[in-house]
């Protein structure tokens, strides 16, 4: 098998039809070398129906009919578009990889630029946006504010505008395949595991049918986890920041200890004493809120749960060579 496309999709039945409309000629326009035993062009499309609860997984078996080298495998509930790439991944049997959303805003025209410079010796191929025009401007702050939250204070910086739009080489998916994380963070595994890699430009289209599947909250626990899962600063900060306001209150309270000694006592000191109290109580539910946080991680990891479960599956036609499944 040559190349594997995964498509995580959620509720995206309008959009199947147009996605392999489009995405299948681009495949065959490849040259792709063709498969021993169909002798078609190898490659296959495996959709992750990442429990929809619409008529996804239907269009994608009438798709399957028509076209055997598309398949899917179904997830039992909704695992999360991070999982489900997982799952794609694990699937896949191809020596290259695209990762791709199911609603034509990856224009799959760009996967030939992507094989080009598979083909060429990179390991990544990354799609990389050139513009946010069609996001909201709190969106775009967002976006700008979680790279540079990053480039401080995580393991590696992460690429921006690069997304899971890309083309990965066995060798990639072989090394993303063997981190068993539970939370995972796709954009930074992709940096984390390194190789070559170059980024491809793309305009972003607008998404064909349905809405997306991004709330404000899903995208802010995104970023939390992103930060928390390639940095322990948000962990240790907090002991620099305690030392530091034990130092002040000693400080303050040698400076109130000196001013009764020489003016003697005043109003006794109820407001100050509210301030700081107030004051350390949420710093100190702060801190505990941080370690709840990575405490909550490794609860996560040591639970061993598998990362997703499969329900039912279709396996492409193509490629007896691989691991089937
Ligand atoms: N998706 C998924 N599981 C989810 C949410 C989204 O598999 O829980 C898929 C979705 O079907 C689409 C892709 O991930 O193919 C990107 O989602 P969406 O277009 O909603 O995100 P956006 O483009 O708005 O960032
Ligand atoms: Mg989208």
């Amino acid at each position: 098998m040559e190349l594997s496309v995964i498509v995580p999709v959620y509720n995206e039945a309008d959009n199947i039809a147009p996605l392999l409309g489009r995405l299948i000629p681009v495949l065959e326009g490849l040259g792709l070398p063709a498969s021993r035993t169909s002798g078609h062009a190898s490659w296959e499309i495996i959709f992750v129906n990442d429990g929809s609860r619409d008529a996804t997984l239907a269009r994608i078996q009438e798709a399957h009919q028509k076209e055997p080298r598309v398949g899917v495998i179904a997830f039992s509930r909704n695992f999360g578009k991070e999982v489900a790439i997982a799952a794609g991944l694990d699937y896949a049997r191809g020596r290259g990889v695209v990762i791709m959303d199911a609603d034509l805003q990856h224009p799959p025209e760009t996967i030939a630029e992507f094989v080009a410079k598979w083909r060429e010796g990179f390991v990544m191929v990354y799609a990389q946006r050139t513009d946010r025009v069609n996001e909201t401007a709190i969106k775009r702050g967002f976006a700008r504010l979680f790279y540079r939250l990053f480039r401080a204070f995580g393991e590696m910086p992460l690429p921006e505008g690069a997304g899971d739009f890309r083309l990965i080489d066995r060798r990639g998916v072989d090394a993303l395949r063997a981190m068993g994380e539970r939370a995972r963070f796709s954009k930074g595994l992709y940096a984390w595991v390194g190789f070559s890699s170059v980024g491809v430009p793309f305009v972003v289209a607008d998404r064909a049918h349905g809405v997306t599947k991004w709330s404000f909250r899903k995208l802010f626990r995104f970023a939390f986890d992103g930060i928390t899962s390639f940095s322990t600063i948000p962990l240790k900060i907090w002991t620099y920041a305690g030392l530091a306001i034990s130092l002040a209150s000693i400080a303050t309270a040698l400076y109130f200890l000196i001013r009764t000694m020489l003016l003697g006592s005043d109003l006794p000191g109820y407001p100050s004493l509210i301030v700081s109290v107030m004051f350390f109580s949420g710093i100190q539910l702060m801190s505990l809120g941080m370690i709840g946080e990575y405490v909550g991680r490794i609860f996560a990891e040591v639970k061993r749960r598998p990362l997703y479960i499969v329900a039912e599956s279709l396996v492409p036609a193509g490629g007896t060579e691989g691991a089937e499944a």
